[in-house]
């Protein structure tokens, strides 16, 4: 029996993209080796995991809601919650979330009453929140549209709600309604790629519809649920990465990555070549072969593009007050990056120090609606943060007010204290840029005292490094 891993190791939900609508048949230029041939050996294969999972699996909030929840809807819809949580985030950062989220709306109906500011809020930290909104676009269009019933197959699923690819459709389609129907995330293209051997690009289209059809070939037709559950658990906590436990794998004597490397470690020692069979298959081309890599040369690792570099400056506003301080916070457009969430007001970064302050102060005077002292801006370090595209460098700088500006704030922008910023839809980027502002000294009232830039350093000088150092220490270091 093996011991039980920590929650979260290897979650490998993809963000769901589109998928080709591939057919579930073989495809027929598929050598027989990355096959289930034999109908016995796939109902070996199938009790192994299963007799496995009984016995293994991590009790998640998610799966005692789908086991106890007696109505079809809420049953579905807490399977559709954790499964757009779980899309490209481990199981331990969401296991907070999720159970926040269904204390707060239990039910469908309870979301589609929501609104997207509360969803933010909840989602706040989580990432990727499109998805946040996408669920609520989702419940609406069920509570509105398809009376407050939704669809129990996983083709209709797909169709019908936003933000549904064919892995989320087929998981809340087996887990929830039991529908005999494969699933493949990142977790199943793993296993499946080493359980037979395909050392050839997993993201091909060849490669893909191979998965695919795997996937519902194996499928356990008694508990469809449990299976597609399983071959995920296993992927999670055992046939992880980088370092899959082979010697306690329940389908370890299906493996053909096992076996490829046994014949490996035999061609090294006897020196013989590979045998012919194996290099013509279509979906293996795992070339060159890593000795030291074994079982963890399948799959094959697309590819990575690096992210874009981005660039833009950033100011906390702060205004003091005689309790409290409050800061300056702004929308982002409803649509694209971090949508509807609020940040510190923030312009594009400009090549020259100069003009980074005189841009960023215009700024600043339209949301204050009045006049700011461009030399009390001070620049503070820069916070980078990786978006899945992009790696974005935040210039932080910062403008402390003595008085409460005269003008009136336009929609889009308000005041808030530190606790309601941390309560607010803000994104984890200006958590961080907030954690910077607060590592620095106390400057009430005061301009910079630098001899040489009385404004502060510009982005990009050593000044910004000795903040960030100082940044990083722990909070008690002097
Ligand atoms: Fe993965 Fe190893 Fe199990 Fe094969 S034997 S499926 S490589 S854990």
């Amino acid at each position: 029996m093996r011991k039980p891993r920590k929650a979260g190791e290897g979650s490998q939900r993809r963000e769901e993209q589109p998928i080709p609508d591939t057919s579930p048949e073989t495809p027929s230029q598929v050598s027989p080796y990355h096959l289930f041939s034999d109908a016995d050996e796939v109902t070996r294969f199938r009790a192994s995991l299963l007799s496995w999972y009984d016995q293994a699996k991590r009790d998640l909030p998610w799966r005692r809601r789908a086991a106890e929840e007696p109505d079809p809807d809420r049953r579905a819809y807490s399977v559709w919650v954790s499964e757009i949580m779980l899309q490209q985030t481990q199981v331990t950062t969401v296991i907070g979330y999720y159970t926040r989220w269904m204390q707060k709306w239990p039910a469908l109906q309870d979301l589609a009453g929501a609104s997207l500011e509360e969803v933010n809020q909840l989602w706040a930290g989580l990432g990727y929140y499109s998805r946040g909104r996408r669920l609520q676009e989702g419940a609406h269009k069920v509570v509105e549209e398809l009376g407050g019933h939704i669809p129990r197959t996983a083709d209709m699923l797909q169709k019908l709600l936003p933000g549904v690819g064919r892995y989320t459709a087929g998981a809340i389609a087996s887990i929830a309604f039991g529908q005999v129907t494969g699933v493949v995330d990142g977790n199943v293209t793993r296993v499946l790629c080493r359980v037979r051997a395909i050392g050839a690009d997993p993201g091909s289209p060849l490669v893909t519809q191979h998965l695919w059809s795997l996937a519902q070939q194996l499928v356990d037709p008694a508990r469809p649920g449990d299976f597609n559950q399983a071959a995920m658990e296993l992927g999670a906590t055992v046939c992880t990465p980088r370092g899959p436990l082979c010697p306690e794998c329940p389908v370890q004597g299906f493996c053909r990555s096992q076996k490829r490397v046994e014949k490996e470690q035999m061609v090294v020692s006897q020196r013989l070549l590979d045998s012919p069979e194996q290099k013509t298959l279509d979906v293996e081309e795992c070339e060159p072969w890593r000795q030291d890599l074994g079982v963890t040369n399948f799959p094959r690792q697309p590819a990575r593009k690096a992210p874009r570099e981005q660039r833009a400056a950033v100011c906390v506003l702060q205004q003091l007050g005689s309790e409290t301080s409050r800061f300056l916070l702004v929308q982002r457009p409803s649509s694209g990056l971090l949508a509807g969430l609020w940040e510190f007001p923030s312009v594009p970064a400009e090549d020259t120090e100069s003009v980074q302050r005189r841009t960023l102060v215009k700024a600043l005077r339209t949301w204050v609606g009045g006049p700011l002292a461009l030399r009390s801006l001070r620049c503070l370090g820069e916070v980078i943060h990786v978006f899945s595209h992009i790696r974005q460098t935040y210039v932080v700088y910062n403008l402390t007010l003595e008085e409460q500006p005269q003008g009136l704030l336009p929609s889009g922008a308000r005041w808030v204290t530190r606790a309601e910023f941390q309560a607010a839809a803000v994104p984890t980027a200006m958590k961080k840029v907030l954690r910077l502002f607060e590592g620095q000294p106390s400057r009430r009232g005061k301009a910079s005292k630098s001899p040489q830039d009385p404004a502060g350093p510009g982005p990009g000088r050593q000044r910004h490094q000795l903040t960030l150092n100082a940044f990083f220490k722990p909070a008690s270091t002097p």
